[in-house]
């Protein structure tokens, strides 16, 4: 069975300073600031990354991300 395709891979854990409200969940939440790229993917190993380096912020609460944090 061949394995492959398009996948993200975030990294990073630091805290925002503020509380947002999360749009996904709604509650107001802690979010995480993430770095993540898109990588080519064979037999689950990240072989090429296809597109640059974007910030996104996650919700600790129900993992939903956005690319910034609103509220
Ligand atoms: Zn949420």
């Amino acid at each position: 069975m061949i394995l492959f395709g398009f996948r993200w891979l975030s990294w990073g854990r630091e805290r925002t300073r503020r509380a947002n409200y999360c749009i996904a969940c709604g509650q107001t939440s802690r979010f995480q600031l993430r770095t993540r790229m898109k990588f080519f993917y064979l037999y689950l190993i990240p072989l090429i990354p296809v597109s640059g380096k974007q910030k996104v912020y996650r919700c600790t609460l129900c993992g939903a991300t956005f690319d910034r944090a609103e509220g």
